[in-house]
């Protein structure tokens, strides 16, 4: 028997490589190596039915044990890999045990962002990407009743709209203009802040936070103006720091997230990354793309599978992503980066209504609010490369599909 593959994390990512190579057929033994003390889980409803306390923690594994027993898929879980040994093709784990392998795939995802501030490491003051995380959050928020959360992006909103229906004081602040500038349109902050202040949200955009204040536990957070705003607990949400420090210290090319190419391969043959960690290259958008969204975790380690198994599936689809707030389901399909013309479909009032976003007449992303329908289309017409005509596209005696050609 070869020493097989060795996946290092126990997520999204590394679950699906695992579930992929075994669907491939492929015989070899399977090694996921995981840091948390839980079998892969889904971390979405950590920000939304989870923390609602609306589902119960088994509910989030993406299978159970006996699945992995039956797959002969081994979960070292509480397991930290240390060091990869490239030219020895052996995993060092910090518990000095090594394991060799014939391929090694990076699934390490990322760690939440801490603010480099003052008092960010109060107690009081939280972050939300672990099972635990969303727990404590949970259990503060129902102790304090109140909270303050930097950062107006997915996670932040989700848990203001989340810690909202469970009857606590939210304030947002956002550091921005507006909200979800880096990401969305105009008319997709405004609906946002619209929908968050008429369930009682009070948000605080171009509110830059300097420090956090108290003895040992939060007590106040400070802002830029000088403006201090008293709270018992704090979340800051505010993006995401890919967990690169192996592939580094194996000598791997990595540049914001672990670089590979369009099969999931990094530099070394022999080893791949797929999920928040890995940069590919995008054929659609031609450029490197980091991205931290289910779609693209699974995209990536099933392309991952298919390369180690001889088959190669390249990583070409459209990105998407979703966010769920209060009843309104917020659908994102490619990425508007960069968009020179927009067109709007809808109403906002009625709470069903697109953004969709063109750069040089073609369409390149979509927002979609309560309209799967919109989110579809655009996903394909994206894929299709489809040239748009902006008139058209405006006219909603005119159906999506027709006028986008697909
Ligand atoms: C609160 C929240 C809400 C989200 N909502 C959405 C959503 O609505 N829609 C969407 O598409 N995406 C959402 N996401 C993003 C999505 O969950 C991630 O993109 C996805 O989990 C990425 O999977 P991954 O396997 O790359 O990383 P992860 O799921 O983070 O898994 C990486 C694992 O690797 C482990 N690890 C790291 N280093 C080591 C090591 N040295 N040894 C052993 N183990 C190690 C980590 O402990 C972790 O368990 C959300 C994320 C969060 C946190």
């Amino acid at each position: 028997m070869t020493a097989g593959t060795i996946i290092i994390g126990a997520g999204q990512a590394g679950a699906e490589t695992a579930f992929a190579l075994r669907k491939l057929g492929y015989q070899k033994p399977i090694h996921i190596i995981g840091k948390e003390p839980s079998l892969p889980y889904q971390r979405p409803p950590l920000s939304k039915t989870f923390l609602k306390g609306e589902i119960a923690p088994e509910r989030l594994l993406f299978k159970p044990a006996e699945i992995y027993q039956r797959e002969k898929i081994r979960v070292l879980t509480k397991t930290e890999a240390a060091k990869i040994l490239r030219e020895k093709k052996t995993l060092r784990l910090k518990n000095g045990e090594n394991l060799a392998y014939d391929h090694l795939v990076l699934a390490t995802g990322g760690e939440a962002r801490q603010l480099n501030i003052p008092g960010a490491s109060l107690r009081g003051v939280h972050l939300l990407r672990k099972r635990e995380d969303s727990e404590s959050l949970r259990e503060a928020a129902e102790k304090e009743g109140r909270i303050v959360i930097v950062g107006g992006g997915y996670i932040g909103l989700e848990v203001a709209a989340s810690l909202k229906q469970k009857g606590c004081d939210v304030i947002l602040l956002e550091a921005e203009p507006r909200l979800l500038s880096r990401v969305a349109a105009p008319e997709i902050s405004a609906f946002f802040q619209e929908i968050h202040e008429a369930h009682g949200v009070e948000i605080r955009c171009g509110a830059r936070l300097v420090s956090l204040e108290g003895r040992d536990h939060v007590e106040a957070l400070r802002l830029d103006g000088g403006e201090i705003i008293k709270t018992p607990l704090a979340l800051i949400g505010v993006g995401l720091c890919p967990n690169t420090g192996l592939a580094e210290e194996a000598g791997l090319l990595v540049a914001d997230g672990i670089t590979t190419d369009i099969h999931s391969r990094t530099s070394d043959p022999f080893i791949f990354a797929a999920g928040d960690c890995a940069n590919h290259p995008s054929r659609i958008y031609r450029r490197r793309l980091r991205l931290e969204s289910v779609q693209n975790a699974i995209a990536q380690a099933q392309s991952a599978a298919a390369t180690i198994c001889g088959c190669e599936k390249p990583y070409i689809e459209v990105p998407w992503f979703w966010s769920d707030q209060y009843d309104v389901k917020w659908q994102m399909a490619g990425l508007s980066e960069g968009y020179d013309g927009r067109v709007v479909r809808g109403e906002m009032g009625g709470r069903r209504f697109s953004v969709f976003y063109l750069r040089g007449g073609f369409l390149i992303a979509a927002d979609a609010i309560n309209s799967a329908a919109d989110f579809m289309a655009a996903r394909l017409a994206i894929a299709a490369g489809v040239f748009v005509d902006m008139g058209r596209l405006g006219d909603e005696s005119c159906s999506v599909r027709e006028a986008l050609g697909i």
